[in-house]
């Protein structure tokens, strides 16, 4: 069976082609501009040379024609036809409260995702014209969806209610959502299997720090609370979103500053955290390059990346009444041997030994990078939010 992933955008579209008897990745690619007159699609077959393409992708339905085009190519395809692919697999940023789980596309499921486009604006409309396209294109071919937002539906009340009056919530679902979710489900559930220990008996502490960061409380194989909020600007700080705040500095700024709400949205953002601190850049590795080279702005940018880091793992393992397993992933998780060790060198009174030699290799696989006597397991555990879109669209077609 294959199955087609699908990650939409508003201007762009990533894909890839899964063989899902060996969980094998064919082909994987993005269309990048859509909507503009110079649209760029990059094609990687497995075991061919990557192409790319520039021409004129108006609309999402011309982009996933584009993408079919290319997977059954006769120089750079990897399919005889389209019809072999079985099901389309969806990424979706927000399910609310309505999706709890993955679920197989229908017109009222599909009705629902438009009553949350309030709650996502700028991901949930993009992936609709995402769902629609395949539906144009493919006639007939299973659709399912995953939520960014459904792994967090276990958390109890205490942890997703904001402490504002209740009929805020009645009226208009504000509350705690978490986003990360499939990665933060697909790392505690690796992180459990390459332990050989059952994932409900493990208290964990996930940490998938990339571009957007976020920490998850996973206990008894459940997300019990995580970093981000009603939207992903609540928790850590990030690339140049700014995390938590005092929320009296939004009314505060736009007196002061004479900005509107959108501008003050804009900020926090857009230009805020890693790069407002560092004045250098939201990229990780630019700012590592730039305190090395001793820059006192980017050291302070690290310094403060990690010090809320290491509060929220504090104020989980606090929630939890303990911590077994603490896990990194994600693009400055998996690769920053620097900010694990600052993060670990920070909380070893719960019990944390780093191994630095561990810590310092360089490996695209799950690995502990703890010493034996760590009473708490540090692993790195390689995200792969595709592959579980991929797997549990199998599983619901399959059924
Ligand atoms: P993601 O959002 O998970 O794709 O992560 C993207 C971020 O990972 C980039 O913005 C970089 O800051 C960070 N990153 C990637 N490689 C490295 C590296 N070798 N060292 C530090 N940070 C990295």
């Amino acid at each position: 069976m294959k199955v087609l992933v699908i990650n939409a955008g508003s201007s762009s579209l990533k894909y890839q082609l899964y063989n899902m008897t060996d969980e094998s990745v064919l082909a994987s690619g993005r269309v990048e501009r859509i909507g503009m007159d110079s649209s760029i699609v990059t094609h990687e077959p497995a075991g061919k040379p990557e192409t790319r393409d520039v021409s004129e992708i108006l609309d999402h339905v011309t982009a996933v024609k584009r993408v079919i085009d290319m997977l059954v190519h006769s120089a750079h395809g990897v399919l005889k036809s389209m019809d072999e692919i079985d099901a389309v697999g969806h990424r979706i940023v927000h399910g609310g409260e309505a999706f709890k789980s993955s679920v197989i596309v229908t017109p009222e499921v599909k009705l629902e995702i438009k009553r949350l486009f309030d709650l996502a604006p700028l991901h949930n409309p993009a992936h609709m014209m995402g769902i629609n396209a395949v539906e144009a294109n493919m006639p007939g071919v299973p659709q399912v969806v995953v939520f960014d937002t459904a792994f967090h539906q276990s958390m109890p009340e205490t942890s997703y209610l904001y402490p504002i009056p209740k009929v805020l919530y009645r009226r208009h679902k504000i509350r705690r959502y978490g986003f990360h979710g499939t990665s933060h489900s697909y790392v505690s559930d690796k992180a459990a299997r390459f332990l050989n220990k059952p994932l409900q008996s493990l208290k964990m502490v996930t940490c998938h720090i990339g571009n957007g960061a976020s920490c998850a409380a996973i206990m008894d194989g459940k997300s019990f609370d995580t970093s981000m909020g009603m939207t992903p600007l609540e928790g850590l700080m990030m690339g140049t979103r700014s995390g938590d705040i005092d929320p009296a500095i939004v009314p505060f700024v736009m007196n002061k500053e004479e900005l509107t709400l959108n501008e003050v949205n804009s900020m926090l953002n857009k230009h805020s955290g890693m790069q407002a601190i560092s004045g250098i850049s939201s990229d990780m590795r630019e700012v590592e390059d730039a305190m090395a080279a001793g820059d006192s702005n980017a050291k302070l940018a690290f310094d403060m990346y990690i010090y809320r880091l290491k509060k929220y793992i504090g104020a989980y393992a606090a929630a939890m009444n303990g911590i077994d397993v603490l896990i990194f992933t994600a693009g400055v998780g998996e690769n920053s041997s620097e900010l694990r060790k600052a993060v670990c060198d920070g909380i070893t009174f719960l019990g944390i030994e780093l191994d630095e030699a561990l810590n310092a290799e360089r490996k695209k696989t799950a690995r502990d990078i703890s010493t034996p006597q760590s009473r708490v397991k540090v692993l790195v555990v390689p995200t792969n939010e595709e592959l579980l879109i991929a797997r549990d669209t199998f599983k619901l077609v399959n059924v």
